[in-house]
């Protein structure tokens, strides 16, 4: 291989975001970072996406399942959603989603739901204080079981006693960002109370919020991990 060929193999990789990796007992489940809240998971030979909004999905495969948490437009992108689904697509969102894509399954807080090797159980997500951007009951955080592993994502949220609560979490997805959410100190303590293994923050807009959570995240045993969910 030339010299000017591996150069460009590096660009394009740097380019794409590498995806994260994770052995459950059904096999590896790779999770990849598109933007913002935006991220694929490919598992025992299936695509599903979450929040399919930002980011390219230039060369990304159609998906197989669609979980959407809230009508915002850096959640729902009922465009990208048409381009991105298959004849049997299963796409599960709220019901405030449902009414703005077509053909989707309506999943409501503390409902579950089987798709294929997934297990998807809907999470509250809203404002602390009421009349805040996430109303409670319209949104959807979802916990996502696959192969006996558990993965969290926490959709617009505060810190809520519903996620406190959450139990034996391998893997969370924390959203931090003001004034839509919470911050980075109160993103962190939120995820000390349910102690996953490790953590990503995702959905912080800023840099230095990541930076934020990931220092007030030391000493807690969780691992942090920081990625870069805005390429450029
Ligand atoms: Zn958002």
């Amino acid at each position: 291989m030339t010299s000017l060929a591996i150069g460009l193999l590096l660009t394009a990789a740097a380019w794409c975001t590498t995806p994260e990796e994770f052995s459950t007992s059904a096999g590896t489940l790779q999770l990849t970072p598109i933007q913002h809240a935006s991220l694929m998971i490919q598992a025992g030979g299936k695509v599903l996406y979450i929040d399919p909004a930002q980011g390219s999905y230039d060369g990304l495969p159609q998906a197989d399942y669609i979980l959407i948490t809230d009508i915002h437009g850096d959640h729902m992108a009922p465009a990208l959603v048409a381009k991105l689904k298959k004849a049997d697509t299963v796409i599960l969102a709220p019901k405030a989603v449902a009414a703005q894509v077509p053909g989707c399954t309506v999943i409501s807080n503390g409902e579950s739901h089987t798709l294929g090797a997934f297990k998807i159980e809907a999470i509250p997500m809203y404002n602390l204080k009421p009349g805040g951007f996430h109303e409670k009951g319209r949104g959807n955080g979802y916990v996502l079981t696959y192969g006996g592993k558990r993965f969290y994502f926490s959709g617009d949220t505060e810190g809520i006693p519903e996620m406190r609560a959450l139990k034996n979490i391998d893997v969370a997805f924390i959203c931090m960002n003001l004034p839509y959410t919470m911050t980075p100190e109160a993103a962190a303590e939120a995820v000390k109370a349910f102690h996953p293994a490790i953590v990503y923050p995702y959905h912080y807009t800023k840099e230095e919020n990541a930076q934020a959570f990931a220092k007030d995240m030391q000493g807690s045993g969780i691992e942090v991990r920081l990625r870069n969910w805005y390429p450029k």
